[in-house]
């Protein structure tokens, strides 16, 4: 497996392309889906599903591009966000419109990628997960959306955020490997040893 990451929207979110064997699993299409398939079919891949770390506008502003260019392409997310998708609050026009609840949306825990295990990591949002690999190209990897980010963690006063459920998240992430490459939602990579020593939401 290996990956591509770029940043989208003006939020920044950071947009993860897995892929193997041609086949390619798009995490957390902030925006710019357009640019996510063109980047995709550039390196000749055939996108399987989008991923979501949960459903916050900004991490989902680019699924209806997405599934113009690949119209039955699945959308997974853990069911207890799906309130969150057509939310009045979750929407930012006009570069973010809300996308109501995407057709074909799935419960992440269907998700079927050898090697994938989703962390529920509520705290930001009921339904945030936390996508991990034992070995990803060499190294444990973690996509941690807006649960953890280098030096900081997600908001929790948003609708639904809760710092209780935070802390055990965090707890849950600071059991994983040390070595662990972690992706946030925005913002640079880190390890899960670098957060330990240096965050002070992970002490
Ligand atoms: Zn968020
Ligand atoms: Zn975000």
């Amino acid at each position: 497996m290996e990956r591509f990451t770029i940043e989208v929207g003006s939020y920044g979110v950071n947009c993860s392309v897995l892929h193997s064997d041609g086949k390619a699993w798009i995490v957390d299409p902030g925006e710019e889906g357009e640019r996510i398939a063109a980047l995709a079919a550039r390196r000749g891949l055939v996108p399987q599903a989008i991923l979501l770390t949960h459903a916050h506008f900004d991490h989902i502003g680019g699924i209806p591009a997405l599934k113009r260019a690949f119209p039955d392409i699945p959308v997974y997310a853990h069911p207890a966000d799906r309130p969150i998708f057509g939310h009045p609050f979750n929407q930012m026009p006009p570069e973010y419109p809300s996308i109501g609840v995407p057709d074909g949306l799935r419960d992440v825990a269907t998700l079927e990628i050898p090697g994938l295990q989703v962390i529920h990591t509520p705290g930001h949002t009921p339904g945030g997960v936390c996508y991990f690999f034992a070995d990803f190209d060499g190294a444990p990897l973690l996509l941690s959306g807006d649960t953890l980010f280098a030096g900081s963690v997600g908001r929790t006063d948003f609708p639904g955020g809760s710092m209780s459920a935070m802390t055990e998240s965090l707890r849950k992430l600071a059991d994983l490997p040390d070595g662990t490459v972690v992706v946030p939602g925005h913002g640079p990579a880190t390890t899960i040893a670098a957060e330990k020593a240096g965050n002070p939401f992970m002490a």
